[in-house]
């Protein structure tokens, strides 16, 4: 029989014999479980062991009392009555008492422990699940990131072949009227900044009208596509050539002073009256403008096209520079 203050002390105690038998089983001990003494009094520990701490009972607990004669702060699960899990501290003492060995154990209740253990390991499990989400979401963002910046690769390609396309004459690959126009305003305004020469020319195929009525069409597209080609030809690094209309072709020569530009037209008419092309002889009338101070596009066009016009007025076939007045 336990004295009072053992019976009701804040702790639980259990005395085993070495077999495992309860032998002595405190009135606190008895509650948390849930028992009546009578229940369990001579009944094998494991009838208040969940199935884990058995073996755990079994593993650790009798081979290291056995050898240690004491075993300290042993985390073991208890059974209630009603199968609830009571997690225990335990500590225990091997010794001979009247004539007999008892394994005298002291129980400490880790519900608090428990508790936060079980929130403890709950919040962990539920942070990594959201780490492995937060992964997957990089990936996954990571993976559109790639596909944006391909397309947006393809956008930027695909625009470029499209402002090509919108600058280009399709049938001569020439650039068109509007781009050559930009390129003259560019053009413009940096060689009257640098205080550079700057010519504009403008050709016209004579009585082109009569190849279309006589050899048709399409071979009046072919003479279009041959002088685009010795235009191309003529090209030095940062002259710019163009259709400007249907039978008309423009070329900014940006450091072509009036002399040069003069020379430059009259190669380009020689070289035309000169090709080999259907059964006639296809000539141009040019006509040429130098960029003086307060030129605009329009007014260094214009004057391109007074000596155009006066160079089909002499007769075509030749080249005819502006005067330097805007009249
Ligand atoms: P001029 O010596 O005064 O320049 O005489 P022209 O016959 O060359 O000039 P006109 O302006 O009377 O005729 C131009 C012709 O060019 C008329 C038009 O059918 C032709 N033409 C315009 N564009 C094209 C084209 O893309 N292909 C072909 N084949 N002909 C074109
Ligand atoms: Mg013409
Ligand atoms: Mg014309």
């Amino acid at each position: 029989m336990l004295d009072e203050q053992l019976n009701y002390a804040p702790c639980g105690y259990l005395s085993l014999s070495d077999e495992g038998t309860i032998r002595t089983i405190n009135q606190t001990l008895l509650s948390l479980l849930g028992f009546d003494l009578y229940e369990i009094k001579g009944k094998h520990v494991n009838t208040i062991l969940t199935v884990p701490s058995k073996s755990f009972y079994q593993l650790y607990f009798f081979p290291i009392i056995k050898l240690q004669e004491r075993v300290e702060e042993m985390y073991l699960t208890f059974k209630s009555k009603t199968n609830d899990d009571i997690p225990v501290l335990l500590s225990a003492i091997r010794k001979k008492r009247n004539g007999e060995i008892v394994n005298d154990c002291m129980l400490f209740q880790i519900k608090k422990r428990y508790e936060y253990e079980q929130s403890l390991l709950a919040v962990k499990k539920e942070t990594e699940e959201r780490n492995r989400v937060k992964r997957e979401q990089i990936a996954e963002l990571d993976l559109l990131r790639r596909e944006l910046e391909s397309k947006q690769k393809e956008l930027l390609e695909v625009n470029v072949q499209l402002g090509k396309l919108a600058a280009t004459d399709g049938l001569t690959g020439l650039k068109n009227r509007r781009s050559l126009q930009e390129d003259l305003a560019s053009n413009i305004v940096l060689f009257t900044k640098k205080s550079h020469p700057l010519s504009f020319l403008l050709l016209d195929i004579d009585h082109f009208k009569k190849i279309n009525d006589n050899y048709g069409h399409l071979t009046g597209d072919r003479v279009l596509q041959g002088l685009a080609l010795i235009l191309k030809e003529e090209l030095r690094e940062g002259d710019v050539a163009a259709r400007y209309g249907g039978e008309e072709f423009a070329l900014i020569l940006p450091g072509a002073d009036q002399a040069t530009a003069q020379k430059i037209a009259e190669r380009i008419r020689l070289r035309v009256e000169g090709a080999g092309w259907i059964n006639q002889t296809v000539t141009i009338s040019i006509g040429t403008a130098t960029l003086i101070t307060g030129d605009t596009v329009s007014s260094l066009q214009s004057r391109a096209d007074r000596a155009l016009y006066s160079s089909k007025n002499r007769g075509r076939n030749q080249v005819t520079h502006a005067s330097h007045k805007n009249d």
